[in-house]
């Protein structure tokens, strides 16, 4: 005879999947429905509809250390399909910001970041520390003639801020994928049918194609927004670069801000930029648009694409405003833009671009794990 097996249902956990927009839950009564109109789920073992008891139960360890929910590109076709209006794709997105709760290191940078409600606290840390470091250092003025923006906010500083942020969220963010990958794979009692960095390299390239997202059906539109986005933050990255080079060239190879604007970093950076407002407008147009369904986004998705929306229109205007020459206006919103920078820098472990790598780290442990599908 079997042995029983005595589950311990975490019931604060049932109530904070439904308080934070996950509250259709409760509807599901496991017809399975969407397990078989999924088309990015595994044979063996699939999901959602699993996770979709695992949540009613209360299951926390179970949810929050199960790879699966990573798998799920959020496309909403079992959310379409359920007869019981449960919205499974809002449930495993709702799993997923709670992972990366779980997961991230420091905790309480989990908790401030993926609450939409201490966004304003999350942006206040680098307003109060910029206006310190500009009236410590006597540059709270507008500065007088041609619009630069260095005579304002000098580089040096704006290196010293920004380099230290990439290096606290790149340790925070490396440290919380390692925690998620000890937690995925502790349980594993299966064998794997190849490598680490195989599967990594697998992943990685279907990742700069997003093949899976091209499976999706309900929320098909969903692939471009996010392959804008996507290649917007590789093309601003390398921009970024590619002007600290330029800083430190020696004379007389040195350029200095502003750029010219027929310097081929500066049609690289505005081609960027279109990239990434074009890419948020979709996906943003795309979640608006009625598709015939009921279906909800959590205000942590709404936050996120709230904040790359005004990165990319601050920065657009910084440009702008200057080549107006309006010094009055140029200087705050460039001040304003850098916030934006900021934020989406140092809170970048614990954000929604935090999926890209708890996602492929998932999509690798399953290609080891011999549950992948074809795409
Ligand atoms: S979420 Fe909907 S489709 Fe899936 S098992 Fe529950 S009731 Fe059925
Ligand atoms: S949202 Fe899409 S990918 Fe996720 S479980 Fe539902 S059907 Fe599958």
């Amino acid at each position: 005879m079997a042995e029983a097996k005595v589950i311990n249902p975490d019931l604060d956990f049932v109530k904070e999947i439904i308080n934070s927009g996950g509250e259709s839950l409760k509807k599901c009564f496991q017809c399975s429905t969407c397990t078989v109109v999924c088309n990015v789920t595994p044979e063996d073992r699939p999901f959602p509809r699993k996770e979709m008891i695992y949540a009613q139960w209360g299951l926390k360890d179970k949810l929050l250390n199960n790879p699966d929910i990573w798998l799920c590109h959020n496309c909403d076709d079992c959310t379409k399909y359920c007869p019981r209006g449960a919205k499974p794709g809002d449930v495993l997105a709702v799993m997923r910001k709670k992972s990366i709760e779980e997961n991230a290191v420091p905790g309480f940078m989990g908790k401030i970041v993926t609450e939409p409600k201490m966004t304003l606290a999350a942006l206040a840390i680098p307003f109060i520390l910029f206006l310190a470091v500009l009236g410590l250092t006597g540059h709270l003025g507008i500065p007088d003639g041609d619009i630069v923006y260095s005579k304002f906010f000098p580089i040096r500083y704006i290196e010293v801020i920004f380099i230290s942020a990439v290096i606290l969220a790149g340790i925070s963010y490396l440290s919380s994928l390692s925690r998620f990958w000890n937690n995925i794979s502790k349980g594993s009692s299966q064998p794997y049918s190849k490598g680490f960095f195989p599967a990594l390299i697998e992943t990685l390239v279907e990742f700069l194609k997003h093949s899976r997202f091209g499976k999706c059906e309900a929320n098909a539109g969903r692939k471009n927004g996010h392959l804008l986005v996507f290649y917007a933050f590789a093309g601003l990255a390398i921009t970024t670069i590619w002007i600290t080079i330029y800083y430190y060239l020696p004379e007389p190879y040195k350029k200095h801000s502003p750029i010219s604007l027929a310097d081929p970093m500066k049609w690289l950076a505005n081609i960027s930029a279109l990239a990434l407002l074009a890419g948020t407008l979709l996906i943003v147009f795309n979640r608006l648009k009625n598709k015939g369904y009921e279906y909800r986004n959590s205000s942590f998705d709404w936050t996120f694409a709230g904040m790359i929306l005004l990165l990319g229109v601050t920065g657009a205007l910084t440009e702008i405003i200057r080549l107006m020459g309006v010094s009055s206006i140029a200087y705050p919103m460039y001040f304003v833009h850098l916030l934006f920078v900021f934020y989406v820098i140092a809170y970048f472990p614990y954000s929604k671009l935090a999926h890209m790598g708890y996602r492929t780290l998932a999509i690798a442990y399953s290609k080891m794990a011999n549950r992948d599908i074809a795409v």
